[in-house]
């Protein structure tokens, strides 16, 4: 019988507790026991750890954020502080370790199967950066309450007939950004992929504003730029009234949606089966709608491709 350790860190995101149950689940149908790490890397140093059974991850499949809490460690980034954290595992008899979150959380999990300790990755981040899996946990679900943003900013956008620009999360990634303008409508999207000058996008709405539309959504990708610098630049050169909302942390709450939640649970359940495979430094993913796992330094090594095309359709669309 094999005992498996699941922890969350990094930034979180909505279905990471999905994940959860679905790791524990599995675990437990499969035989293992499972102990539950609290507060990420931090929290295994510091052996903040309990078993977990059935019904502790009942009754959370619905629910954001995550019942094991999350954090950010300098400490587990060195190789004293990694040590530490593969004594506290042997002490409660763990065998191996599954780690939902982004790109950093991956780093250190390669950092550990690198000392000898099997460990699996689960991509959990609103950002959708990692590249080697189509979609991560939470993505969807904030690209859902980015367009009931966008949908009530345009509300008052529309009244008073002004220039908006909403601020979307998603670091150097420009996904949440893109995919929720397209989705919302937005007249001008600005990402970190394909940055336009600040005279492109004041001669759009230039020549919006003739054709009679006074109000404007532009949605910014956060890695862009200061969104009120941004802001106060598209204002002085076209005069307009121009109001700057940032999103935040918003994007990184709210029960999952369906899609998350069903992602969730395929890549729990198959993160175990591939530890139970004694599979290690792996992480698993999405790609064309099919579950699949591959080496978590080749994963990490993979650069995303920006998407041309919807970026183009988007312009089509907003003209
Ligand atoms: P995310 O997983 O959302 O990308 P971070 O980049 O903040 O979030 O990483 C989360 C945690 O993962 C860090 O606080 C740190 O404990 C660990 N981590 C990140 N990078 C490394 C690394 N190169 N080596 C070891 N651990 C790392």
């Amino acid at each position: 019988m094999k005992t498996i350790g699941i922890l969350t860190s990094g930034g979180d995101a909505p279905g990471m507790n999905a994940a959860i149950r679905a790791v524990v689940r599995s675990a437990i149908y499969y035989g293992c026991k499972v102990y539950g790490i609290n507060r990420g890397y931090k929290g295994l140093i510091e052996d903040d750890i309990q078993e977990m059974n059935l019904s502790s991850v009942g009754d959370i499949i619905h629910r954001g954020g995550t019942i094991l809490k999350s954090s950010r460690c300098e400490e587990f980034k060195t190789e004293e502080g990694r040590k530490v954290a593969v004594k506290v595992l042997k002490k409660y008899g763990i065998d191996c370790l599954v780690v939902i979150g982004g790109d950093g959380s991956f780093n250190g999990a390669s950092k550990l199967s690198e000392l000898g300790f099997p460990a699996i990755g689960i991509p959990g981040t609103i950002d959708n950066d990692l590249a080697y899996t189509d979609y991560t946990i939470g993505y969807f679900t904030a690209i859902e309450t980015v367009i009931d943003a966008i949908g009530k900013i345009r509300d008052t956008s529309s009244s008073h007939e002004r220039v908006n620009i909403v601020e979307v999360m998603g670091r150097h990634c420009g996904d949440l950004a893109l995919y929720s303008g397209l989705a919302g409508g937005a007249e001008t999207i600005i990402l970190p992929e394909h940055p336009e000058s600040i005279e492109t996008v004041c001669d759009r709405l230039e020549t919006t504003k003739k054709r009679g539309k006074k109000h404007s959504i532009i949605v910014l990708a956060e890695g862009v730029g200061n969104a009120h610098e941004i802001g106060k630049q598209i204002a002085e050169k076209t005069g307009s009234d121009l109001r700057v909302t940032i999103l935040g942390h918003v994007q990184r709450g709210g029960s999952p949606t369906a899609f998350d939640r069903i992602l969730a649970s395929r890549l729990g359940v198959r993160a175990v089966e591939l530890l139970l495979e004694g599979k290690s430094a792996r992480v698993v993913g999405l790609r064309d709608d099919k579950v699949i796992d591959m080496d978590i330094h080749e994963a990490l090594a993979m650069k995303k491709d920006f998407d041309k095309y919807t970026y183009k359709m988007t312009k089509i669309l907003s003209i």
